[in-house]
C-alpha cells in the first residue's frame, strides 16, 4: 500500500507539541494521549514484528499500530467495513444529507463541555427539524427556503 504524501500523523509530529502548549487552557490529558497515539502509530516507537511469506520466504518488518479509535490510520479499515455494512441497510429511496450548524459563539463552550455537547446538538437539531416540518406544511419548499436565506 502506498503512503500518502502527507498524513495526519506527520502534522501531529511536526506541530503537536506546539499545539498542545498553545491550547493548554482547554486540552485535557485524553487529548494529549490521542495525539501521542497518532504520532507514534506504526512507527518504531510502538515496536514491530517480522512478517514472512510461507511460500517464498520473503520477510518484511511492520510497525505496530496504536489501535486508538481516533487514529485515522487504524480506523480506515473499520470505517470502510462500517460503510459497506450500512450500504446493505439502505432503502431504495432517495436520501437527503442534512447538516446542522451551531452558532460560532458556542464553539468554546461546546469544546469544553463534551458531555453536554450531545444534548445541545440533539435539542437544536430537533427544534430545527420541527421548524422545517412546519415550514414545509405551510407551503414552503427547499427552493424558497434557500432563497430566503433562513440559516440552518
Ligand atoms: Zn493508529
Amino acid at each position: 500500500m502506498n503512503r500518502p504524501p502527507l498524513e495526519v500523523a506527520d502534522i501531529v509530529r511536526a506541530q503537536g507539541n506546539r499545539f498542545i502548549e498553545n491550547n493548554r487552557h482547554w486540552i485535557h490529558a485524553l487529548h494529549c494521549k490521542v495525539l501521542r497515539a497518532i504520532a507514534h502509530c506504526r512507527t518504531a516507537a510502538l515496536g514491530g514484528h517480522r512478517d514472512q511469506c510461507p511460500r517464498c520466504g520473503h520477510s518484511a518488518i511492520s510497525y505496530n499500530s496504536c489501535r486508538n479509535r481516533h487514529c485515522p490510520k487504524c480506523q480506515n479499515g473499520a470505517r470502510d467495513k462500517w460503510l459497506a455494512a450500512r450500504q446493505h441497510e439502505l432503502l431504495a429511496v432517495p436520501y437527503v444529507h442534512v447538516v446542522f450548524t451551531l452558532p460560532h459563539q458556542l464553539s468554546q463552550l461546546i469544546l469544553q463541555n463534551k458531555s453536554k455537547r450531545r444534548m445541545i446538538t440533539i435539542l437544536t437539531t430537533n427544534s430545527r427539524v420541527h421548524l422545517f416540518r412546519r415550514w414545509t406544511r405551510l407551503g414552503g419548499s427547499n427552493k424558497s427556503l434557500r432563497r430566503r436565506r433562513i440559516g440552518w
